[in-house]
C-alpha cells in the first residue's frame, strides 16, 4: 500500500485507487493529483492500494479484496492483511474509492446505504446513477469505513482513466478540498435487490444494457448457450459476463431521482 497526502494536517478525507489490481484507472488519478500536488483547502489521504496485485496486474493476489473487509491482522492471505492496514489507515476519514468494470462504460456511484452524506454529495459528481448495495455489502470497504464507490469505466481503458481524475476532482470540489463550485444533476437511484448466479460453462454472454428495465421473459444471458429469461422485471446492474467469477451481476430496483441544488446554480 502506499499513502500520500496533500496539504498538511490530519486528513479527514481520502482517496483510493488500486483496490483491484487489474483496474489501473483509480490509481492514475491518484498518481497524477500527486504530480499536480494541487493546494488544498483541506488535508487529503491519497491511497493506493494493492500494490501487489497492481504489479502482477490481476484483480487479486489470494482473494477479492474488496470482499475481505474487515480483514485481520493475522490473515493467511495477502488481501486479509492488506484489508487490515487498508481499514487502520482510513479511519476517521470519508473516503473516495474508484473501480472499473468490465460491464458498463459510464461512471456511476455506489454506496452502501442513502445516508444524507452519500445523497449530497452524489448528484455532484458525473455519474449516471447511484447504486445502493444493501444486503450486499459483505465484505465491502463502505461496510467498515464511510465510502463513496464509483465505476469510473471500462477497466483499462484511457476513458476510465480521465473519468477517474474527473470523479476525483469534483469529489474533492464537493467536500471543499478543492476551490470552486459542482455541477449538479438528476441522479436516479438503484437498490440492488438479487445477485444473478452464472453455472459453471464456459461460455457466458449478457444481452442486456444495464439500468435499462428488462421485462418478463426477456432473455438476459446465456451459459453455453443455455438462454436464461427474466421471471420478472428488474433493473440489470455490473451484468457482464466475464467480469465476476459466480455471478453476471445483479438485479436492482428503481427508487427515485435525487436532485441538487449545487452551489453553481
Ligand atoms: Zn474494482
Amino acid at each position: 500500500m502506499k499513502v500520500a497526502q496533500l496539504g498538511s494536517g490530519t486528513p479527514e478525507i481520502a482517496v483510493v485507487g488500486g483496490i483491484h489490481g487489474d483496474e489501473p484507472s483509480g490509481v492514475r488519478a491518484v498518481e497524477q493529483l500527486l504530480d499536480e500536488n494541487p493546494s488544498v483547502e483541506r488535508p487529503v489521504k491519497l491511497v493506493v492500494a494493492n500494490e501487489k496485485a497492481l504489479e502482477r496486474q490481476v484483480r487479486y493476489v489470494d482473494e477479492d479484496l474488496n470482499r475481505a473487509f474487515p480483514g485481520d491482522p493475522n490473515a493467511k492471505t495477502h488481501e486479509g492483511q492488506l484489508a487490515d492496514d487498508l481499514v487502520e489507515e482510513l479511519s476517521g476519514c470519508f473516503t473516495f474509492s474508484m473501480h472499473s468494470t468490465q460491464s458498463h462504460a459510464e461512471p456511476f456511484a455506489i454506496v452502501n446505504e442513502l445516508h444524507e452524506r452519500a445523497k449530497s454529495i452524489c448528484p455532484q459528481l458525473p455519474v449516471q446513477a447511484m447504486v445502493e448495495t444493501s444486503e450486499f455489502a459483505e465484505g465491502r470497504l463502505f461496510s467498515e469505513i464511510d465510502t463513496i464507490e464509483v465505476e469510473c469505466g471500462l477497466q483499462g481503458s484511457e476513458t476510465a482513466a480521465q473519468n477517474a481524475l474527473r470523479l476525483t476532482r469534483s469529489f474533492l470540489t464537493a467536500v471543499d478540498a478543492l476551490p470552486g463550485d459542482t455541477v449538479g444533476r438528476d441522479l436516479p437511484v438503484y437498490r440492488l435487490v438479487d445477485a444473478i448466479p452464472k453455472g459453471e460453462a464456459d461460455s457466458y454472454e449478457v444481452f442486456v444494457d444495464n439500468f435499462t428495465e428488462i421485462e418478463p421473459g426477456d432473455p438476459f444471458a446465456a451459459a453455453d448457450g443455455d438462454m436464461q429469461v427474466a421471471n420478472e422485471s428488474f433493473y440489470p446492474v455490473l451484468m457482464s459476463s466475464y467480469g465476476y467469477r459466480d455471478v453476471f451481476g445483479y438485479a436492482a430496483e428503481k427508487l427515485d431521482v435525487l436532485s441538487t441544488s449545487s452551489a453553481a446554480d
